[in-house]
């Protein structure tokens, strides 16, 4: 933790114009001064830095920040990172608070297992490279499989001689300590019979975010059947398998200028796109990707493409996978390889510019994807056929983002040739479901804890928020995303005539949200909604680039992370269907309306269910009395937008 008056000290001493000319060339204009994006690719320099204002900005990406911001953008650090960094540069003394008997323990564990891995690594590489067996048994193997001196280098290769113990031996002879050689897994077996776990394999480092060794894969160098091709670290408190992406710390920056991450299924196939040129790469190591990975992916980029090789029944097996990635809001695309070919065969095979151009004609938008390789399935069959829209509809309704959702639908609709209506019943009828058996889980669970009292509020309390909580953050996404696009509503002027009038999404928001007096449970939420609302309310230009100046790094990061590259989808729209992007007004109304009615919705129904736990502990009549009124008002409103919100998802 750094002391709060100790970020303001940093804040107020950091010269954003001299953190930056670390990285870039920047000249004077005026009192300005500019220079060439480092974010995005351009010949004339529309990157300015106001050293009076403290801030950058990008007039041709739109990037903008202040110095931390800059930090973490550039270097993709964390905040506290950032923080530490510029203390150091600006020679501020970060006054730690004291830590515990038990966090100094984990301290030392993890540091111990860091220094292990540090030194594993290097004896490693030392024999690969510079003995007679890594020569001969190992570096020839690398050699084999194309891979250069200068890859072999980057990504630290390296060899776990044969000899029984030798990594072992040498580990403990050097003085670490056998405690942790076990922990990390290098070393196995008995008191006295210790033996290397990786002995005879080559070596894959696997590097956290800031290109520290944590963990290792070792791949065998027969084509012996008996063992497992390759071996992998155990779980340690340095590496937690669901939040690492193999290749991660080398792809990021590439990931950042391109916006896009491409995800591949192993070692081999990052070594072989990076060595190619194509940087932009991570996998998961051979598992489908965890939450905790996309998260970490959406760090860097809204955008992810998956790299599959041919396997049709393993592309098959990870469609449920990808509808979690949808759901985290990220855009998903599918490249499918040729039979018999893999990332790491064809990088060998084509130039980068050709392999460049090969992922960018086949990546197919997911749900495309998906619709083309299951209709093709189903062929002329009309069963399998509405099993198959059932399918995909189940996978655009993970998608939060109600724009997005309603393009699918349009497409999905002309694509089987089924009416929108008849897509939005079936679609609701799949959303009802998902809530209720969520509510199902949910109250079983609650049925099998024992009575504690505490313990069920608690759960309820909790089930309850995470609906309401993503309520929330669609609201906030649409004002991030769209809130000064101008969309037409008809409203009866007082003379009972309708009229049109022309209104700005967040004036919408935040006039339909403040009427109803409607907080945001979410504290960052109604942060955001609050800087929102003054800019309505003082005709300020609605910018959302302007929070991203926002010293509350909660505020930046969360409004960064909700805003996507709003025209991608529209824009790929255009040039496939343009019949489609006058809709586009309607679309964004539509997501509006209901995404304002279903968090209205949703704050009645949290009212009732707290009034119906008041009336559990309640003996006095007149109390009794005066909550059930209250109870049936809410009940009748609730109906009233429940009928709203259906007549507008059937419209
Ligand atoms: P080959 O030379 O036989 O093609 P390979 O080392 O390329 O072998 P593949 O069997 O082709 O390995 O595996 C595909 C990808 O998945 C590779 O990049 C590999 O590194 C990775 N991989 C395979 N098995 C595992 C595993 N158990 N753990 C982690 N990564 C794995
Ligand atoms: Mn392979």
């Amino acid at each position: 933790m750094i002391p709060q008056d100790t970020i303001a000290q940093i804040f107020e001493s950091s010269r954003v114009e001299e953190v930056i000319q670390d990285y870039i060339t920047l000249k004077k204009r005026g009192v300005n001064m500019i220079g060439n994006c480092p974010f995005h690719n351009e010949k004339t320099p529309s990157f300015t830095v106001s050293p009076t204002k403290g801030i950058y900005k990008c007039f041709g990406c739109g990037k903008a920040g202040n110095a931390v911001n800059f930090m973490m953008d550039h270097e993709q650090m964390t905040y506290p990172e950032a923080l530490r960094y510029l203390a150091k540069k600006y020679n501020i003394e970060i006054e730690e608070k004291e830590q515990t008997p038990e966090q100094v323990q984990a301290q030392s564990s993890r540091e111990s297992l860091q220094i292990v891995n540090s030194y594993a690594q290097k004896y490693f590489s030392d024999q690969l490279l510079n003995t007679d067996e890594g020569k001969s048994i190992a570096l020839s193997y690398f050699k084999e499989r194309g891979y250069t001196e200068e890859t072999i280098k980057k990504f630290q290769l390296g060899y776990n001689p044969s000899k029984w113990d030798s990594f072992t031996s040498s580990a403990i002879k050097a003085g670490y300590k056998e405690e942790f050689l076990l922990k990390a897994g290098l070393t196995k077996g008995e008191p006295k019979k210790r033996f290397d776990f990786f002995k005879g394999r080559v070596m894959f480092p696997i590097h956290n975010i800031t290109g520290r060794v944590i963990a290792f894969g070792g791949r065998i160098l027969t084509n012996d059947k008996k063992t497992a091709k390759y071996f992998n670290s155990p779980e340690t408190e340095l590496y937690n398998k669901s939040k690492v992406l193999y290749g991660l710390y080398y792809a990021k920056q590439s990931i950042v200028k391109k916006n896009v991450c491409l995800l591949v299924e192993g070692y081999t196939d990052v070594i072989s796109m990076s060595q190619r040129g194509i940087e932009n790469v991570v996998s998961s190591s051979g598992t489908s990707l965890t939450e905790g990975q996309i998260k970490l992916i959406q760090r860097y980029t809204p955008n992810i493409t998956i790299l599959f090789d041919g396997d049709v029944a393993g592309i098959k097996a990870s469609f449920r996978g990808i509808d979690m990635i949808l759901k985290e809001g990220l855009n998903v695309k599918v490249v499918l390889f040729p039979d018999g070919e893999d990332p790491d065969s064809y990088a060998k095979k084509l130039s980068k510019p050709e392999l460049e151009d090969f992922i960018d004609t086949n990546a197919k938008d997911f749900i495309r994807f998906k619709s083309d390789l299951l209709l093709e399935d189903a062929k002329n069959d009309p069963i399998k056929k509405a099993d198959l829209v059932k399918e995909i509809l189940a996978t655009i309704a993970v998608i939060s983002d109600e724009v997005k959702r309603s393009i699918y639908m349009t497409e999905c609709s002309s694509r089987f040739d089924i009416s929108e209506r008849a897509l939005y019943n079936e679609l609701n009828k799949t959303l009802r479901n998902n809530f209720k058996s969520e509510r199902r889980t949910n109250d079983y669970k609650t049925e099998e804890i024992p009575v504690l009292e505490y313990k069920e509020e608690q759960k309820s309390s909790i089930s309850l928020d995470s609906g309401l909580d993503h309520l929330e953050k669609d609201i906030i996404r649409l004002l991030v995303n769209y809130g000064d696009v101008e969309v037409v509503f008809h409203q009866k002027s007082e003379k009972e005539e309708e009229e049109e009038v022309v209104i700005t999404a967040a004036e919408y928001i935040i006039h339909t949200l403040e009427n109803d007096e409607i907080k945001f449970e979410n504290s960052i939420y109604q942060k955001i909604f609050n800087h929102y609302s003054s800019w309505v309310h003082e005709e300020i230009k609605i910018d959302v680039k302007k929070l991203f100046l926002n010293t509350d790094i909660d505020v930046v990061e969360t409004v960064v992370s909700l805003s996507s590259n709003k025209y991608e989808l529209s824009l790929n729209w255009k040039e496939k269907h343009n019949i489609y992007v006058s809709t586009e007004d309607m679309k964004l109304k539509f997501a509006l309306e209901h995404s304002v009615l279903a968090l209205q919705l949703k704050k009645i129904e949290i009212n009732i269910q707290e009034i119906q736990e008041k009336l559990k502990g309640i003996d006095d009549d007149e109390e009794m009395l005066i909550l059930l009124t209250s109870q049936l008002t809410f009940i009748e409103l609730k109906k009233m937008i429940s009928d709203k919100l259906n007549r507008i998802i059937l419209k």
